[in-house]
């Protein structure tokens, strides 16, 4: 899908302690993509990344998916809608601590009634390292377990965008890189459009298009 902001704008809060958390943000990103964006701490990352991924409302600007503007759609829509096509991945994982790690991983098709693709369960899983530990709960999980359950869990709708906000900034540097590497793998492997924040410049790097972002004000840096 085609995902275009058009002078995207959020601002928390009114009167003199109102932040503009994005300031006319325009951006095209295409089918297949991957897209990073850096900048400081405070300056519109999440804020960005939760508008073109439905979950925040812009205070003004709208973001378009092959021509349809999510927000002008209902909520009940827009959830169907995040469900099917897209992926999101936190820095905190996001896990919930009472289910186990299948469990967690198939929560999106149970919200949605959609029967578990079991061969394709068993891919992911594989290809993501984690087929044994299935059973186990969250706290029974290492960290980059535990994130490389909650990709399983991103992609097991087969969404055609992945989000990615800060997926390694909780792990040390080894499983961080893990995480990365599997994440550029499905990005190349699966044909997914991924876009991930990060403050790593290496991870940056990999991106096919680099942006920054600095006090709400969003520029690309590099291209390959
Ligand atoms: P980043 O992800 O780059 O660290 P954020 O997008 O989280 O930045 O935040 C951008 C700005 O908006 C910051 O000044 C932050 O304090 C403010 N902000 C973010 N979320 C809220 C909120 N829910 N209420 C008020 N201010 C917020
Ligand atoms: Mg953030």
């Amino acid at each position: 899908m085609y995902i275009e902001a058009k002078d995207l704008s959020k601002l928390y809060g009114n009167g003199e302690n109102s932040v503009i958390a994005l300031n006319h943000v325009n951006l095209e990103i295409a089918p297949g993509d991957f897209i990073s964006f850096m900048g400081p701490s405070g300056s519109g990352k999440s804020t960005l990344l939760h508008l073109l991924s439905g979950l925040d409302k812009p205070s003004s600007g709208s973001v378009i998916y092959d021509e349809k503007d999510i927000y002008l759609t209902s909520d009940k829509e827009l959830s169907a809608f995040r469900r099917q096509k897209i992926g999101f991945i936190f820095q905190q994982f996001n896990l919930l601590p009472v289910l186990t790690a299948r469990e967690n991983i198939i929560m999106p098709l149970l919200l949605d009634k959609r029967q578990v693709d079991e061969a394709y369960l068993k891919d992911l899983t594989d290809m993501l390292g984690i087929k044994s530990r299935m059973t186990h709960l969250p706290s029974e999980l290492s960290g980059g377990q535990q994130q490389r359950v909650a990709i399983a869990r991103a992609l097991i709708a087969k969404p055609d965008i992945v989000f990615a906000d800060e997926p390694t900034g909780n792990l040390d540097s080894k499983s961080g890189n893990e995480v990365m590497s599997l994440l550029y793998d499905i990005w190349r492997t699966m044909r997914k459009t991924l876009v991930v924040i990060t403050h790593d410049n290496q991870i940056a790097r990999m991106a096919e298009r680099q942006f920054v972002i600095v006090d709400g004000l969003l520029s690309e840096v590099a291209a390959k």
